[in-house]
């Protein structure tokens, strides 16, 4: 399908395609939507099979990344930068050529970290552009565990609408989230099993947090309350939804659900899904509160998340219909209301000329 076609489809506003032939810079920056505020997104890296393979993902990644801001009441819009990566590739002057594109944008688009970039592709963005997020900026604090603390937040309202006090949790991954989602049930007083494909770190949190370490084929089966994804998405599909002994699916991976009907899958099984894109945006949260309104500290806004979670749970029992789409309905009702204010008040979008030309 063509590109403009594929951009009307889930309405992105604008697509970049970046090519510079002397650092060999190649990837695309998806604006999606900039009705609520600034669009925000990550820039991945990636050995992409394909250029298709990348414009997808940076449409894709973009459209969620709306998606998640507006459900979690955040005055920003959603976008990505992704970067193929290839051996030819000037990895510091990619990410300097990238910056300049960013800073012309002129703020209608913010970036930071996402699979694939290091601290030093960040550095290297931050010399040409202002509008990136440095992850050591003090005050800042870490990321993950503000994800972490949002995961936890939309866990407990799971675990209250179950009425389950001491839950048993399997977390797969004990990377930067697993790891502090673990040391925060571990003072919640919760019982953890924990796997890792690197054996250290599952180790590492079985002796800080007293959790029992499982192979990684067995974390998603492994008998227990809560199974928190917190490594990879697409693990919750057609094929292992069956070998799900959980009630509950909450963690901080993204798109945790192979397809939408894997979610109604879930609820028609009785299994309580935490939409990824709720309980994951601790994160986002702090770092926009921290570099868009210039907040010292994001505890409160995070731990709304359990009031959210509590709404998707009543919306989706009123309208018998899962936790995903449910999820999807709110953040879809709040853009809508914000794009009705804005054509109320503002007329629409209005294209002006230039000041210079607007004379004759
Ligand atoms: P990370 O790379 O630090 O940790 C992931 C861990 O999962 C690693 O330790 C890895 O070895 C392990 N892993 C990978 N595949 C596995 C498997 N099959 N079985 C068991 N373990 C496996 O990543 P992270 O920053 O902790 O993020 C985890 C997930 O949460 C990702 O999907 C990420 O996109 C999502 N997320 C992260 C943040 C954040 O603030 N870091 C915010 C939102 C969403």
């Amino acid at each position: 399908m063509p590109l403009l076609s594929r951009m009307a489809e889930q309405d992105h506003e604008q697509v970049i395609a970046l090519q510079n032939r002397a650092c060999g810079l190649r990837g695309f920056l998806a604006i999606h939507d900039t009705t609520l505020g600034p669009a925000l997104g990550g820039t991945r890296i990636w050995r992409y099979a394909s250029e298709a393979e990348a414009l997808d993902d940076a449409l894709r990644l973009s459209r969620a990344m709306t998606y998640k801001a507006s459900l979690a009441e955040l005055p920003c819009g959603g976008g990505k930068v992704v970067l193929i990566d290839h051996d030819r590739l000037d990895r510091v002057a990619a990410f300097e050529a990238l910056g300049l594109v960013v800073e012309n944008l002129g703020g209608r688009f913010f970036t930071g970290v996402d699979v694939g970039t290091t601290a030093e592709d960040l550095a290297a963005m931050a010399r040409t552009t202002a509008y990136v997020a440095c992850e050591s900026a003090p005050g800042l604090g870490d990321i993950s565990e503000h994800t972490a603390q949002g995961v936890w937040q939309g866990m407990r309202a799971c675990l209250e609408a179950l009425g389950i006090e001491r839950p048993r949790v399997a977390i797969q991954g004990v990377g930067g989230v697993g790891r502090w989602l673990a040391r925060i049930l571990h003072e919640q007083g919760a019982e953890l099993l924990v796997a890792d494909l690197d054996p250290h770190r599952a180790q590492q949190v079985a002796e800080t947090c007293g959790a029992r370490v499982v192979a990684p084929e067995e974390i998603l089966a492994a008998d227990c309350d809560v199974f928190a994804p917190c490594a990879l998405g697409g693990v919750i599909r057609h094929d292992t939804i069956p070998r799900l002994q959980a009630r509950i699916v909450c963690g901080s991976a993204n798109n945790v659900l192979a397809t939408a009907e894997d979610g109604d899958e879930l609820a028609r099984r009785g299994i309580l899904y935490a939409p990824d894109y709720l309980v994951n945006a601790g994160g986002l949260i702090r770092g926009a509160e921290f570099y868009l309104l210039g907040r010292a500290d994001s505890r409160a806004s995070i731990a709304r998340i359990y009031d959210r979670m509590k709404r998707v749970l009543a919306l989706a029992q009123e309208q018998s219909i899962s936790t995903a789409r449910a999820a999807d309905q709110l953040a879809e009702a709040r853009l809508k209301q914000a794009k009705t204010f804005r054509d109320l008040f503002w007329g629409g979008v209005k294209v002006r000329r230039p000041a210079a030309h607007q004379a004759d």
